[in-house]
């Protein structure tokens, strides 16, 4: 940070500072992690209250082994992973222990035959020409049936490269994969995109969530959504619900998906059988 006591130039720099620091440390933690097989998937629950809490699907969430006993948070290396590009190999780990999961005769008898698993595709991946080879070379290794895959996307990662990410969905559809809209409701998704993307879920976003019960608006706008995503035929998946009356009013406004920590947290995969129901209580 420069010394000059010009106040704004003095924040500027020290937020590109810190910035610059958390990147460099970011691309250390994910090095490592390369280097020591440190790449680990996180499991949280997706329960239908339809079908009286039954597990219905898992997302898959990254994670990075800091050292010993540490481990680190997508905040802490997501951004570098996408801006080095080393995001690729880092989710061809996950989704390789995704997948095996998905195939675990432990998981199946659990959760049956035809649970789900959502995974995470960043910008840089949805306009890799790479990616539906990939993927369907990764499904094919373990035997798994692609319609149990759930890629998430965002709106700004389409937008990124329009043209190549439609393609991609479009193939990756093809091929029987499923599509969710993650984190609609954020503030960078549209009503056009609704329009435009071939999707079959919708994800609506947690900060949308939040004091719904004493936010008359968003309860307004959250019941059009559901409304809106049912006639539209897509799977609504509502995150980020912590509380009982959170879920009692999205429920009441027909949500039949919910992600959230009032359910389960993410836990590490090895964790889920002995801590997982097949169904769940709030
Ligand atoms: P996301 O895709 O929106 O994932 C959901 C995040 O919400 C997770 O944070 C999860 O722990 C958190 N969450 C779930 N339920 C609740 C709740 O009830 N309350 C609160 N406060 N939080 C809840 P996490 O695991 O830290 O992941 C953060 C973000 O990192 C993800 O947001 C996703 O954008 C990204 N990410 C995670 N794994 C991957 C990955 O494998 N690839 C890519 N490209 N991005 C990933
Ligand atoms: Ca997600
Ligand atoms: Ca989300
Ligand atoms: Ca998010």
């Amino acid at each position: 940070a420069s010394g000059t006591g010009v106040g704004g130039i003095h924040y500027y720099s020290d937020e590109l500072y810190e910035r610059a620091r958390r990147a460099s440390r970011g691309e250390q933690l994910i090095r490592a992690a390369l280097a020591c097989d440190g790449v680990l998937c996180f499991l949280q629950p997706i329960v239908s209250v339809r079908e009286g809490g039954r597990v219905v699907a898992f997302e898959a969430l990254m994670r990075l082994r800091d050292g010993e006993e540490g481990i680190a948070l997508p905040g802490a290396f997501i951004e570098a992973a996408e801006s080095t590009g080393l995001i690729h190999q880092l989710s061809q780990q996950l989704i390789d222990k995704a997948l095996h999961i998905l195939v675990d005769p432990a998981f199946t008898d659990r959760f049956g035959q035809d649970f789900v698993i959502n995974i995470n595709l960043s910008r840089h991946q949805l306009k890799d020409v790479m990616l539906v080879d990939d993927m369907m070379t990764l499904i094919h290794k373990h035997g798994a049936d692609p319609r149990r895959v759930n890629l998430e996307i965002t709106e700004s990662a389409v937008l990124a490269e329009p043209a190549i990410a439609l393609r991609n969905l479009v193939r990756l559809r093809e091929h029987g994969i499923s599509i969710a809209l993650d984190d609609f409701g954020s503030g960078y998704s549209s009503l056009s995109q609704l329009c435009e993307l071939p999707l079959d879920c919708i994800k609506i976003d947690r900060r949308f969530v939040m004091d719904l019960e004493h936010e008359p608006r968003k309860r307004h706008v959250m019941t059009s959504v559901i409304d809106l995503c049912r006639r539209l035929e897509f799977r609504v998946v509502v995150e980020g619900v912590e509380e009982c009356a959170t879920l009692r009013t999205v429920c009441d406004m027909g949500a039949e998906q919910i992600q959230g920590f009032i359910y389960a947290r993410p836990m590490p995969s090895q964790d889920v059988l002995g801590r997982l129901n097949a169904t769940l209580l709030p």
